[in-house]
Parts: C-alpha cells; structure tokens; sequence
C-alpha cells in the first residue's frame, strides 16, 4: 500500500510517569503493527510532548527513547494545558517530515488499535478523522452529565463541533499547516479543526478508564476549558444579555406603571419586599453582563499581545 506515508502519534504528558510505562509499549504495538502491513513508513515516529511535568515525566521519555529510537521525546519548559502541548506536538511531528499525525492522550482511555483504523482511513483520502466515542460508561455520572450539557450548549450557541469528540484525532501535515494560520492564542482545538475544511470521517470508539494514574483535570479546569470554548468562537452570549436587558426593562416599565397606578388609588406603599428584590435582580444582572463583556474584551487584550504559546525546552 501506501510504505511512504510517515505517520507521528503525539501524545501530551502531564504528570505521566505512572501510565507511560504501561502505554508506550501498546502504542510501539500499532506502529509495529502497521509498519509490517505496509501501511506505514518505518519511519513513523510516536512523540510524547512533556508538558512541564513535576514528577519524574520527562525522565521516563528519555529511557523510552534510549531503548527504542522511534520513541521521541519534546520537553516544554513548564506547563501549558494540554491544548497547547499537543500543538506544540503536532507542530513538531510536521517539522520532523509527518505526513499525518494522530493525537491520543497518555492514559490509553482511547483505544491505540484504533489508530489503524484512522489510518486507513487517512489512506482513503480523508484529512481530518476525528475518534468519537460514542458511550461514556467509564466516566463518572458527573462528568458524563457536564460534557453533555457541554456539547448541547456549544450547539445552541452555534459553533461547529463534532458531538463527543474528545482529542483522540489523525490530521494531515496539509491541515497542520493549515492550522499553523490560525493566530489565535485561546485555542480550542476542537473548535478549530472543523473550520480549516478538507475531507474528514468519524470513527466510533470505545473509551476505557485510565490505565493509571488520576486525571489532570479538576472541574475548575474544566470550567474554564468549557468557557473558553463558548467565548472564543460566539458572540451569542452578549446577545442573549442584551435580550434579557430588554425584557427586565420592559418588567420595570410594567411595575412603574403599576405603583404609580397605586398612588392614584391612594393604596399604601407596598412593602419593601419588591423593592429589595427588585435592586438584587438587576445589580446581579449587570454584574453577570459587565462579566461576560469583560470576558471578551479579556481575549482582546491577550490575542493583541501575541505571546508564544509554548517554549521548547529539550527535544530527543
Ligand atoms: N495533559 C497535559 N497538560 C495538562 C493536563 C493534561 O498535557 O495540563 C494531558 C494528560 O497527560 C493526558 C491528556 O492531557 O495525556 C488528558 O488528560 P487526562 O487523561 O488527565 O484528562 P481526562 O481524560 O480525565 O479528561
Ligand atoms: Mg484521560
């Protein structure tokens, strides 16, 4: 088939030493395997991209990398979320001559069998295959319920995603490239991706539980992620702010003309119970919508700074 195509598997690190041991070997597994059935170049490389670890991460890589040379290593000088590590990844993977590269996480919550799969489909002519997983059994209730509140809200607001697309992908060094445009500092990848365009396929895959360690992510983080996402692609939300705005004054209109309805029919001044309602509603309100305005005006100010979003420290 296709003994030319150089395939790159990135794959983030983050307080990784427990996993890398375990994973590592599965995913050599699937390039062996695909190298043997010609579907890829021998020279397909998997990079693990050390996003500032504090545990021993980075140390691990470099043994990996001392017994088998195909296990390449990029050491960031501290940590940047995952987003930005798998850029600097998938950036790197290019540079070092791949013509496509599929990022997967650490942990293996994805299945790396599926990566042939990707590949195949890749050799079929597709850009872009994004891995959807399709039951979240594994994951708690929790995050289960908030990812899918997730989703649905990014739909309503408009922005383009691939429903339960998680950063399990295969992109070609063409959209790479393309992405390499996209200037933006609050990246959301998943956002990102569809907008570049080419062919692109889904593939359904099951999700697992970490093979070890604990996830990297707390819902603060999470939180953030979520809102970066909405606030980076929509202006929905200060739509629907100044919607409410004019529905609450159209209320306040409404209660003006009927206290003053009151006064004419000489009825007490009711009692202050409205009143106080009424301040707590609308200071609240204007807090919510200063909050939200100020979100966007606070990527303004960081996309006009135009920082790196990541430095390199070491590379193996
Ligand atoms: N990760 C990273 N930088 C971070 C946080 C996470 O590179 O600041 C990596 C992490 O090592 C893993 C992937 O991102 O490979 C997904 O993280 P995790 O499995 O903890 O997230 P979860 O699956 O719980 O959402
Ligand atoms: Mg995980």
């Amino acid at each position: 088939m296709n003994q030319s195509m150089k395939l790159a598997i990135v794959v983030p690190c983050f307080n990784e030493v427990e996993v890398l041991p375990l994973s590592a070997p599965r995913l050599r597994e699937v390039v062996d395997i695909m190298v043997a059935q010609n579907l890829i170049s021998a020279e397909s490389f998997i990079l693990f991209v050390n996003d500032g670890s504090r545990d021993a991460t980075w140390t691990a890589i470099r043994g990996l990398h001392a017994g088998w040379p195909a296990f390449r290593g990029l050491d960031l000088s501290k940590n940047v979320g995952q987003q930005n590590a798998t850029i600097a990844g998938m950036e790197l993977a290019v540079d070092q001559g791949a013509d496509a590269v599929v990022t997967i996480d650490a942990d293996l919550q994805d299945n790396p069998e599926d990566i042939i799969k990707m590949v195949r489909l890749f050799l079929e002519g597709n850009d872009v295959v994004y891995g959807v997983h399709s039951a979240r059994d594994t994951d708690s209730f929790m995050k289960r319920f908030t990812a899918d509140a997730f989703y649905k809200l990014q739909r309503k607001l408009g922005t383009e995603s691939v429903y339960n697309h998680s950063e399990f992908r295969l992109m070609s060094a063409r959209v790479i490239r393309e992405f390499a445009k996209y200037g933006e500092r609050n990246m959301y990848l998943r956002g990102i991706i569809p907008l570049i365009g080419y062919d692109s396929a889904i593939l359904n895959c099951e999700r697992h539980p970490r093979l070890a360690g604990t996830t990297k992510y707390s819902y603060r983080k999470l939180t953030g992620i979520a809102l970066d996402a909405i606030t980076s692609f929509s202006e929905k939300p200060i739509f629907m702010i100044l919607t409410l705005g004019i529905i609450f004054v159209a209320i306040a209109v409404g209660i003006g003309i009927y206290v003053a309805v009151s006064l004419w029919h000489g009825i007490a001044v009711h009692g202050w119970a409205s009143t106080m309602l009424s301040i707590w509603l609308v200071g609240g309100l204007n807090l919510l919508a200063t909050g939200l305005v100020g979100t966007y005006v606070g990527k303004i100010y960081i996309e006009s700074k135009h920082r790196p979003r990541y430095h390199i420290k070491d590379k193996i």
